[in-house]
């Protein structure tokens, strides 16, 4: 299925509210109205209602919607109804935690390779995965893996991107502090603490 005219803001909230969705369902939450909903990740409920309305019918709104049917909804529109296998790139301070890090399962996120370039960690296990040389990013395509995250140093980031898209990767997550430049047909998101943290004083309220 193909959504049109959707905003990026309410594809970017999705994954929000399926993390919430995630956790009333393991509470027991069978049914949830947009207000439960909103009161729990404290946001407004005629957001959540609008959102939704961008994807069709997820249920009756006021009545509330069946949790488990609202978290495959909302997992088959941003595709992970299927599991999609990512390899990382630097396996450093940053690649190790993001290795370690269990939440990316929640949203059934898998990482199936590591790389690195340090011949000193080639070959290391780490978590259940043996890093692997950074010369081996070609295996990608014939291993299913779609996916990469770059955590390697700024001047390396453009390289792995290259690499990562000449292996067939349809989604990068870049963590280095640079723009990487990649063809129209992949999509790059890049998070930066530094700049979360930048945005905080401006609401910060005088005590
Ligand atoms: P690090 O030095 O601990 O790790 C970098 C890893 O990349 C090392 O293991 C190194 O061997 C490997 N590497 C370097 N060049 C490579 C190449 N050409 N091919 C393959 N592997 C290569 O650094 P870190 O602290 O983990 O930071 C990694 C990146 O993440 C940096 O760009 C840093 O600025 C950035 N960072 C971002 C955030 C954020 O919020 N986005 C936070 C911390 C760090």
């Amino acid at each position: 299925m193909r959504y049109h005219k959707i905003p990026d803001e309410a594809v970017w909230r999705l994954p929000i509210y399926l993390r919430g969705l995630l956790f009333l369902a393991e509470q027991g939450r069978q049914s949830v109205s947009s207000k439960d909903l909103a009161d729990f990740l404290g946001v407004n409920p005629s957001q959540i209602r609008k959102d939704f309305s961008y994807f069709g019918d997820f249920g009756t709104p006021g009545v509330g919607y069946k949790t488990e049917t609202l978290i495959k909804q909302i997992k088959k529109i941003l595709k992970l109804d299927v599991v999609h296998k990512t390899a990382l790139v630097g396996v450093g301070n940053l690649g190790s935690a993001v290795l370690a890090y269990p939440g990316l399962r929640i949203y059934g996120l898998d990482i199936a390779a590591a790389f690195d370039n340090n011949p000193k960690k080639i070959g290391k296990r780490v978590e259940n995965l043996t890093i692997e040389d950074v010369s081996n990013l070609g295996t990608l395509r014939r291993r299913g893996i779609d996916l990469g995250i770059i955590a390697v140093p700024a001047d390396a980031a453009q390289k792995m991107a290259d690499g990562l898209v000449k292996a067939g990767v349809k989604g990068i997550l870049n963590f280095s502090p640079c723009y990487i430049e990649v063809p129209k047909k992949v999509k790059v998101v890049s998070i930066d603490i530094a700049m979360d943290l930048a945005r905080l004083p401006y609401y910060m309220r005088a005590s």
